[in-house]
């Protein structure tokens, strides 16, 4: 290994990285299509997209070109006071996307911010109307990031534990299945009665970091239904299921009743810059417009709406059209349906579940004291390492998540390899 890849160790905390003395992060050099280039030779398929974020391959042509074109014109610029054409054209593209009733967006930074913008301005939409309304709704086993609001609205586990006590307080309702629907509705139903609720936030029919488990539209248009008929606003996090995740370009194209909010990250700009999106109805962007200087929004990064990252996000929209996403994006999850039948009869494995480009399915848990010392997610991604798939298990739960643009032959080499680790864990275990 060359001599600034053993300096990671020294120098750099990684993101989610449980400390280990023999812990050594895999230096990449190189990244093309769905693949990732180590440094030792090795080759990787991105079987997660690089945790979610990457949409049409990686080191992508068209979207280079673009960064390169706009990076010799402006590379960024305050955006309070002042303004630029890929923030506008973007915000333009954008909405018309998303479609009615999403009038307006603010930029920010990240999916966590792009949350946190959401929460703030629902809660302050309130004040600016003269009312207050402290509370949120949000669902058990949900993930909205990792800031302070965001973290609050999160489920409250072992990742958030050292800051329970910092936390504002949440009324949370389960996640809805076909068992609990009736219960779930209830519960909302008298939480938002009281009358003190800004918003209820929700994933979109994917949970992602609580494991990939998966709603029916049907479920959450009742439970938006309640909110919108008790005037609690409603905020769609689609900083995951964004970009064709769930088959659609965005999740709520499939339900009937509109959150009031939609936040958008990750595959925004293809995976490439970071960029936070916000987007908002008219109602909610009248409330800010007074010239009251106590209705101001003020919030800001200083990065807001980056040129460059703007650019990649317009790149991306255009060659999610000239490239056809959606029917690549048929076409994965129309294998994940095949294989999906594959894996349901193993003896490790069950609810194997799929949706747009999303294939989940759970290791059974009941062995997994079998593994004391080593979760199991651990030898999972690291057999799926050393097989050349980067699959990052949560918890006992095995998903794959590609970019669009993974070829059959890739796709079905990862499907090849979910069988032979489901394989060699059955053995380990009964072995
Ligand atoms: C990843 C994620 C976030 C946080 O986004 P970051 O860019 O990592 O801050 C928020 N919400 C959901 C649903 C996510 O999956």
């Amino acid at each position: 290994m060359n001599h600034w890849a053993t300096l990671d160790h020294k120098y750099i905390m990684h993101p989610f990285t449980r400390y280990r003395r023999t812990l050594q992060n895999i230096p990449i050099i190189r990244g093309e299509g769905a693949l990732l280039y180590a440094e030792d030779g090795t080759t990787y398929v991105d079987a997660i997209a690089s945790w979610w974020v990457n949409l049409h391959g990686h080191a992508h042509p068209y979207i280079n070109a673009r960064i390169k074109e706009q990076l010799d014109v402006l590379e960024h610029v305050i955006f309070s006071g002042f303004t630029h054409q890929p923030a506008i054209t973007l915000a333009e593209k954008l909405l018309r996307r998303l479609g009615f009733p999403y009038e307006q967006l603010f930029y920010s930074d990240n999916g966590s911010t792009a949350v946190e913008v959401a929460i703030k301005m629902s809660i302050q939409y309130w004040k600016n109307l003269g009312e207050n309304r402290p509370r949120l709704i949000a669902f058990l086993n949900s993930y909205h990031g990792d800031t302070f609001g965001a973290m609050a609205v999160s489920e409250r586990d072992v990742f958030t534990e050292p800051f329970h006590q910092h936390l504002f307080e949440v009324d949370y309702i389960p996640y809805p299945t076909p068992e609990n629907i009736e219960e779930v509705k209830c519960n909302l139903e008298k939480l938002v009665s009281k009358g003190n609720v800004a918003a209820f936030i929700f994933e979109p029919l994917i949970q992602g970091a609580g494991g990939m488990r998966m709603a029916k539209p049907a479920w959450l248009d009742e439970l938006l239904l309640i909110c919108h008929r008790n005037q609690v606003l409603t905020i769609a996090d689609e900083v995951m299921t964004g970009f064709f995740k769930t088959s659609t370009c965005f999740a709520i194209e499939q339900l009937n009743i509109k959150p009031d909010f939609v936040c958008l990250s990750k595959a925004l700009t293809g995976g490439y810059l970071p960029l936070g999106v916000t987007a908002f109805t008219s109602s909610i962007a009248r409330s800010f417009q007074s010239e009251d200087v106590r209705h101001t929004f003020y919030h800001g990064h200083s990065f807001t709406a980056n040129p460059l990252a703007c650019t990649a996000a317009l790149a991306s929209l255009e060659l999610i059209d000239k490239e056809n996403t959606a029917s690549k994006v048929h076409q994965i999850a129309q294998w994940h349906e095949e294989a999906a039948n594959s894996f349901t009869t193993h003896p490790v494995v069950r609810d194997v579940r799929s949706m747009g480009l999303v294939l989940a399915m759970d290791i059974q848990t009941s062995y997994d004291e079998y593994f004391y010392n080593d979760p199991i997610r651990e030898i999972l991604y690291r057999e799926f390492l050393n097989r050349g798939v980067l699959v990052r298990p949560l918890g006992n739960v095995v998903y794959v998540l590609p970019p669009a643009c993974i070829t059959e032959q890739q796709m079905k080499s990862v499907y090849q390899t979910m069988h032979e680790v489901l394989e060699k864990i059955n053995q380990s275990m009964h072995g």
